[in-house]
């Protein structure tokens, strides 16, 4: 009979989905710099794609410490998040509001991270692992980082932008109207 699971077959386990996830977001971080038209997001993600880089090296690290093989697992969660972030950059927005749309997306992708190596650190410290825990902790703090970056860049500006890129187009959209005197907006996008 198969012996039950332990904690730690746990922590491997889920060491390798983020090691997966890590491996996907190299991916999807340079089509999220290359759909952002403001110049600091755009450095946000491509600074954010470098420390991905050495984040995947850190695991690796991790690994070793443990003597594990380094190796990935598919991380279905940040599939999703990654494949809505997608979605999102073939709308029809205006720049400021994609911008926007970028950042929730990015967002998204670095709570789910924040939330797996809280977990690592964690299981890590539970089992007396600390070389594991401390860089395992170094990532966590980068992904916080991330997200903070990211939420500055939006309040900052980005989502007032993109707010005040509605309200103009509501200001102009040009009204119609139709038989019975109802007016109608001749907006085709109904975003607002
Ligand atoms: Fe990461
Ligand atoms: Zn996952
Ligand atoms: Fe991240």
């Amino acid at each position: 009979m198969a012996e039950t699971g332990t904690l730690h077959d746990a922590f491997i386990d889920e060491l390798r989905d983020t090691y997966d996830a890590e491996k996907q977001l190299t991916k999807a971080l340079p089509k999220l710099a290359k759909a952002s038209s403001n110049p600091k997001l755009r450095q946000a993600f491509e600074s954010h794609l470098e420390e991905t880089q050495g984040q995947i090296e850190r695991l690796d690290q991790v690994f070793e410490s443990l003597g594990e093989k380094a190796r990935g697992k598919h991380c279905e969660g940040i599939a999703g998040i990654i494949e809505e972030g997608k979605s999102i950059m073939e709308e029809d927005f205006d720049d400021t509001t994609m911008d926007a749309c970028l950042i929730a997306a990015g967002q998204r992708s670095e709570h789910y991270e924040m939330a797996a190596y809280g977990t690592l650190v964690a299981w890590a410290e539970a089992m007396g692992h600390t070389e594991a825990a401390k860089l395992l902790q170094q990532t966590l703090d980068e992904e916080k980082a991330a997200d903070k970056k990211l939420s500055g860049l939006a309040e900052g500006g980005i989502n007032q932008g993109a707010a005040d890129a509605a309200r103009a187009e509501e200001d102009e959209e040009p009204e119609a109207v139709v038989a019975g005197g109802t007016r109608k907006s001749a907006s085709k996008s109904g975003r607002r």
